[in-house]
């Protein structure tokens, strides 16, 4: 496997890939790898010819006070897993390499969008999202781009401004990859303690409820969200932060959950912020 922290020997090797025909896909990560990770490239791996992942822990997309500087780190481990996983190639730049000195250029969407959700209590957060992926794809310039349904705003996300900046990559949606427990794999995990660990249950619980709900004929959304939150609020370690049921492409909040509706949930156990959700 390749491993390079240079946009400029990331647009070589690309250019080489291309000349020999092969597709191209990239799996943009922040590291600490897990399965859920390891899914989207085998994903990549079935779907394209050379893979690369990036490594990079995103500084635009954390507002002062979130886990930057606490975000787990560990590039060797993740290299391993990477070539376990038969990726080509890894991207590992430093943050000078992507942001130089002066940088003031920003993608943004400008609808509701990336205000619902997460971005009530991250405002700035898909800005930077938008931003890093956006050059990516122009260092890259994959044919197919591999994320995680884990994240299923940031998916929705990039769709659209994917769409919107005519980048011409497809975007593949890769389900969510769970721990025996039913927990979804998250960097963030390791941040939980033993206790924190066992009560972190309740993300995954709740979302199970709320699909059997759905599954049953329940279609009031607002049921749906009322049953979840009520057994998310048993755990006397988890704060909710939302529990919502949105429209999946346009995030605009909805009360009929119909096919396509996405009902997703971030919840504080102690003081780590984890995500979840389901489609149904
Ligand atoms: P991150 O490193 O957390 O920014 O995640 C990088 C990519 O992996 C994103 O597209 C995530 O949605 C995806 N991802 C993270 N955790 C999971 C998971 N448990 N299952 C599936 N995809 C995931």
């Amino acid at each position: 496997m390749i491993i390079t922290c240079k946009i400029s020997e990331v647009r070589e090797l690309v250019r080489k890939w291309r000349s020999e025909g092969h597709t191209i896909g990239l799996v943009p990560t922040m590291g600490y790898l897990h399965e859920g990770h390891a899914s989207l490239v085998d994903k990549a791996v079935a779907m394209c010819g050379r893979v690369i992942a990036s490594d990079f822990v995103n500084p635009t997309q954390f507002a002062p006070g979130e886990d930057l500087e606490s975000y787990p780190r560990d590039f060797d481990r993740d290299c391993r897993l990477l070539e376990e996983h038969g990726c080509h190639a890894v991207f590992h730049p430093d943050v000078s390499e992507m942001y130089s000195p002066g940088y003031a250029t920003y993608v943004e969407i400008l609808s509701d969008m990336p205000k619902q959700l997460c971005g009530r209590t991250r405002p700035i957060h898909f800005r930077g999202v938008c931003t890093v992926v956006s050059k990516l794809f122009n260092i890259v310039t994959p044919d197919k781009a591999f994320f995680g349904e884990k994240d299923a705003q940031q998916l929705a996300i990039i769709r659209r401004m994917t769409e919107d900046m005519s980048y011409g990559i497809e975007i593949i949606g890769c389900p969510i990859v769970r721990e025996a427990d039913g927990l979804a794999k998250s960097s963030r995990n390791t941040y939980l303690s033993p206790k924190e660990r066992k009560a972190a249950l309740i993300l995954s619980r709740s979302i199970f409820l709320g699909r059997k709900m759905a599954d049953s004929g329940e279609t009031d959304a607002l049921k749906i969200t009322d049953a979840m939150r009520k057994l998310i609020e048993s755990e006397p370690l988890a704060r909710i932060d939302y529990v919502s049921a949105v429209n999946g492409t346009t995030m605009e909040p909805v009360r009929e959950a119909v096919k396509g509706t996405l009902i997703a949930i971030a919840v504080y156990i102690g003081k780590t912020r984890l995500i979840d959700n389901f489609t149904v």
